[in-house]
């Protein structure tokens, strides 16, 4: 075994962490001192009857290999997270399109199967709340942290604290930016989801041209080397994101805005134009200053991590 990297999570308890994706699951054992063991990726099995059953046998299978990898460590408790319409209180996904699970009760299936207790949240919460308390938000009160990969959502801290509306904030990546705009997965038009995605970008530079980019980066980099249509479809994902932004300083009036997930990856050929549209667009408002991520990939787990081991304090304080 390789030796692990290093974390920001510091010393806690030993636990579980699984970040649960439409493509793939990460999971890794989180030990003492807050090292990610035997980080690990597979290929997120299919729920064909909208049960998470396929998933769950594969969480369980995870958890059996780590802790075969690591006798010496003994987790106390596992921290999971999904994409999907999920009520944090019940533990339970109302909706999650891209694993086709519907009301599925996940938390309580999770403790049953692996005999500890189970936190379950929101990936893009949980990645959200690994960047408040230990990456690029720390130190803001008022601060949004928007994820854009696949699809795009944020977390919102407002006062300090997280503002999760029962598990219905978030939602970004569907706030209207065009009406007559171009359908959306989630029935409306117009997402933002629809332009500002990574995978939107991709999409779109694919129906425009018929050519397959190899993800949004690639599209940015043709921009780069002079191409029309990366541009066209690249400056609609910067106009929309920054009207968003401005929205949500005007709304809000956050310190930050942290933008994480694959998107970010293109550096300042996505910050410095966007920062330029936004200040443009703002005028008394208080510019937030555009940040990126800090935690890269593991956020989700390090999220996920950090929400088991408060699962562990709330239990231990009871
Ligand atoms: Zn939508």
């Amino acid at each position: 075994m390789p030796p692990s990297p290093p974390s920001p999570l510091g010393p806690g308890a030993p636990v579980f962490a699984f970040d649960i994706g439409g493509t793939d699951i990460k999971c890794a054992l989180v030990d003492g001192d807050g090292c990610l063991l035997g980080v690990r990726r597979v290929a997120t099995a299919t729920s064909h009857d909208a049960s998470a059953d396929a998933v769950l046998n594969q969480v369980t299978q995870l958890a059996a290999d780590l802790t075969h990898d690591f006798p010496d460590v003994t987790p106390l408790a596992v921290g999971l997270i999904s994409p999907g319409i999920i009520d944090d209180e019940m533990g339970l996904v109302r909706r999650a399109v891209n694993l086709n699970w519907t009301m599925v009760p996940f938390r309580r299936r999770a403790t049953e199967l692996l005999h500890m207790p189970a936190s379950f949240t929101h990936d893009a919460r949980a990645a959200g709340a690994a960047e408040f308390a230990l990456g690029a938000a720390r130190g803001f009160t008022d601060v949004v942290v928007i994820v854009i990969g696949t699809g795009l959502s944020c977390s919102l801290f407002l006062g300090g604290r997280p503002h999760t509306a029962g598990g219905l904030a978030g939602e970004l990546g569907h706030s209207i930016v065009d009406p007559t705009g171009l359908p959306c997965a989630c029935g409306s038009r117009g997402c933002l989801e629809t332009v500002a995605s990574a995978g939107a970008i991709s999409r779109r530079y694919a129906s425009l041209t018929g050519t397959s980019p190899a993800g949004a980066r690639a599209v940015i980099a043709r921009v780069e080397a002079g191409d029309a249509v990366a541009l066209r479809v690249w400056t609609d994902a910067l106009d929309a994101l920054a009207l968003t932004i401005s929205q949500l300083a005007a709304v809000l009036a956050p310190e930050a805005i942290v933008i994480g997930g694959g998107l970010a990856q293109a550096g300042p050929a996505l910050f410095d134009p966007l920062r330029e549209r936004v200040n443009s667009l703002l005028s008394f408002h208080r510019p937030p200053a555009i940040v990126p991520a800090l935690l890269g990939e593991s956020a989700g787990l390090l999220g996920a991590a950090l929400n088991a081991r408060s699962l562990l304090k709330a239990l231990a304080d009871d």
